[in-house]
Formats: structure tokens, sequence, C-alpha cells
């Protein structure tokens, strides 16, 4: 059997991800079925470290948050992130996988803090790690979260996962001539003004010189090709 590309990655899923078809929340069929396609991957050995976003809470609460100054809208950002780790490492645990979530902002009752050894020793125990309340300050994303976990945890990539399968030479819904780009380096995205991740997380990347593949959550087994190295989603590489 061919072996896996990575032995550890940091897979950023976006809280909008969970939404499904539904408006805001958290979509059952959705989260299970997202968590069948990690169960793949983590029943092959790979060390999976996940950030979660909160997109899908906070759109919810938006309305009422307008207004507000950044950041204390940036803090409920942070918490609605906590409550899809919650959920996302609740529906883990019913398939079979230990997950553990930690949190960058006290909420000690809750959840654990994040201490680096504690998720290093996580991951080596081959538990998943659900990185919950993003980089902890207001004024970043969970995109950003993730490539800083990605980098301090050591991972070999950071898998991006999106709606759309890749970084598109235009955006594929408007362009029907957009085409995929397989592979793609950093400098190359940016002198083509392609979004790949925001101007924060992706410098991040780019200077720790860790790869970034954009793939589509929503393709069924795409995680997996990806963990397999085939050529699923794009590569961003230095
Ligand atoms: N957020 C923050 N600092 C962080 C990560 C997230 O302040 O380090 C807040 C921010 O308000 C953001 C929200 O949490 O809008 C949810 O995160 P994000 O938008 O990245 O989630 P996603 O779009 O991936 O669902």
């Amino acid at each position: 059997m061919t072996k896996p590309a990575y032995k550890r990655v940091l897979l950023k899923l976006s809280g909008e991800a969970l939404m499904g078809d539904d408006q805001f929340g958290i979509n059952r069929a959705t989260i299970d079925r997202m968590v069948a396609d990690v169960a793949e991957v983590a029943e092959l050995g790979v060390e999976l470290a996940v950030v979660i976003g909160g997109g899908n809470i906070f759109r919810g609460v938006a309305p009422g948050a307008q207004g507000m100054d950044r950041a204390t809208a940036d803090y409920m950002g942070m918490l609605a992130t906590v409550m899809n780790a919650l959920a996302l490492a609740d529906a883990m645990r019913h398939v079979g996988i230990t997950a553990r979530v930690m949190s960058a902002i006290g909420i000690d009752q809750v959840v654990e803090p994040y201490v680096r050894p504690k998720a290093l020793q996580y991951l080596e125990e081959g538990k998943v790690v659900v990185f919950a309340a993003g980089t902890g300050n207001p004024f970043f994303t969970t995109d950003t979260a993730a490539a800083l976990r990605g980098a301090e945890v050591g991972a070999q990539i950071v898998l991006k996962a999106t709606k759309v399968d890749g970084v598109y030479t235009a955006d594929p819904q408007k362009d029907p001539n957009a085409t995929r780009y397989e592979s793609i380096s950093f400098d190359e995205a940016i002198s083509k003004q392609l979004q790949v991740m925001d101007a924060t997380a992706f410098a991040l990347c780019r200077d720790q010189k860790l790869p970034i593949k954009v793939f589509s959550i929503v393709k069924p087994g795409a995680l997996k090709r990806v963990i397999m190295g085939e050529d699923e989603g794009t590569l961003v590489h230095v």
C-alpha cells in the first residue's frame, strides 16, 4: 500500500464549512461527513492538528454585533470557534477518534488551554488536536491561527479546506474559462494577486516555508487524496 505523503498536517476548517446549506450554525450531516473524512486519514497514522473557524456562528449573531468595537466583536468570534471545536471533537468521539480541544484564550472550565508541549504530546500519541479561539488575539483570523499553529507544531503542510477545489486563474463561478492551478509558488500567487489565505497567514507560511494546499472539503474523498499526495486541489509552495 502506498504511504501517506505527510506525517503531520494542520487542517484548517472554516466555520462556514460546518453550515452545509444552512444559513448559519452547525449542520449535523455536514459535520459527520467531515469527521468521516478526518477518520479516514487518522486511520492512516497521519497526525492531525485542526484549526476551526467561527464564521458559521458569528454570522448568526453579526447583525446584533453591528456598531460594536472591533476587538469585542473579535472576541465573540473567537468564542464561536470554541463552540465549533467542541462540536467537532464530540462528533469525532462518536466515530472513535480521540480528540483534544485546546483554547488560545483562558476558558479552563470548558477546554484546556493551549500549551505547545502538551499539543505535541497529544499529536505523538495519535490524538487529533483541535485548536480553538484562533490566535487568542483580536484583529487576526483563524487562517492566521492555522499558519501559526502549523509552524509551532512542525506540520509539514497547512491544508486549507474550502468550498472550491483549489486556486483558479479567475473566479470559476464567474468565468467558465477559469482553470485550476495544480501548484503555484508563493511569489507567483502574490504577483498574480491570487487570494489563497489572508495576507498575515500567507506571509507567515511563506516566511516559514510552510506549504499550503487548498482543496475542497465538499468533494468526497478529497482530504484523503491530498494526504496521499495525489493531484487534488492546489499546492502553494516556496
Ligand atoms: N478571530 C480573532 N482572532 C483570531 C481568530 C479569529 O479575532 O486569531 C475572530 C474574528 O472576529 C473572526 C472570527 O473570530 O472573524 C471567526 O474566525 P474566522 O473568520 O477566521 O472563521 P472562518 O471564516 O474560518 O469560519
